[in-house]
């Protein structure tokens, strides 16, 4: 596995690979790696010829008041498990190589970033796609690919390679859990045991939700009361940034589940801040659900 730490020569790399037929997949991480990083990596070897994982924790991303410094760093591991995993390269630049002096361009965030973390997180998502697209230029692949575990940033990045014509497919992979519903997060690893054990409040409110539109239940202001009420049950989540349903492809908010919808959730445990969510399965085509 090839280490590159300048956008140059993951460029030259990236180019090279292509102009030898290959299809490269390009996987998007801040390291910290965990079997939910490790199934885009598996996406992209399946999609792909050849895959290139980025390591960047970004600092644009991150507010003054956020954990950018004590983000977890496990670079050696990190290295072993892409290693493992047949990556042909990793491109791990350091801040100066990513932001030199002078830096001052960003790209402006699509409409979909204006709600939920954009409102929780204000520059947050103008991080990202300036990070993004700065990635999709060092490493100008066939596909990239993200997780539905930040749905947003998923529909943020689709967005703006569809505007900027980016020429990259986006690909969205499912969420990775833990056997008791915990969606996988680098940010696990800041709960202690107790902690652990309240955070499963958000997957089971994710679960709640599901089991109530099985049993019919369309409203969505209904849903979210329900979503609310699991989160801060018995010794639950106590500061909700938010709980609701929104419409899947511009999360704007529903009434009813008249058309394809998301459950989002970001709630604080303790010091750390998680998020989850779940696409919602109704059918549409049922008049019972109209
Ligand atoms: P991060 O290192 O947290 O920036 O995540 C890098 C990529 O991995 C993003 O596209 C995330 O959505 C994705 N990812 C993180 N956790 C999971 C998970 N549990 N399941 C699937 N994808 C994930």
């Amino acid at each position: 596995m090839k280490t590159l730490s300048t956008p140059d020569e993951a460029r030259q790399f990236t180019r090279a690979l292509r102009a030898n037929g290959k299809r490269v997949g390009l996987v998007p991480t801040m390291g910290a790696l965990h079997a939910g990083h490790l199934s885009l990596v598996d996406q992209s070897q399946r999609h792909c010829d050849a895959t290139i994982a980025t390591i960047f924790v970004n600092p644009t991303q991150f507010a003054a008041t956020e954990d950018l410094s004590c983000y977890p760093r496990t670079l050696e591991q990190d290295y072993e498990m892409l290693a493992a995993a047949g990556v042909a390269a990793v491109f791990v630049p350091q801040n100066e190589a990513m932001y030199p002096p002078g830096f001052s361009t960003y790209v402006e965030p699509p409409e979909v970033a204006r709600t939920l973390e954009g409102n929780c997180r204000p520059e947050h998502f103008r991080g990202v796609t300036t990070v993004v697209m700065k990635l999709f230029h060092a490493v100008p692949a066939d596909c990239a690919f993200f997780g539905k575990k930040d749905y947003q940033q998923w529909k943020v990045i689709q967005a703006m390679s569809r505007d900027l014509d980016v020429g990259i497919d986006v690909i969205a992979c499912e969420i990775i859990r833990e056997p008791d519903g915990l969606a996988l997060s680098s940010r696990n690893r800041y709960l202690d045991p107790s902690e652990r054990h309240r955070a499963l409040r958000l997957s089971a409110a994710l679960k709640d939700v599901e089991q109530a539109i099985a049993a019919g239940e369309r409203d969505a202001a209904t849903l979210q009361d329900r979503m609310r009420q699991t989160l801060v049950s018995g010794d639950g989540v106590h500061q909700i940034d938010y709980a609701v349903i929104v419409n899947a492809d511009t999360l704007v908010p529903l009434a009813n589940l008249d058309r394809p919808a998301v459950a989002l959730i970001a709630a604080r445990v303790g010091q750390t801040r998680l998020i989850d969510n779940k696409e919602l399965c109704v059918d549409l085509g049922s008049p019972s659900s109209r």
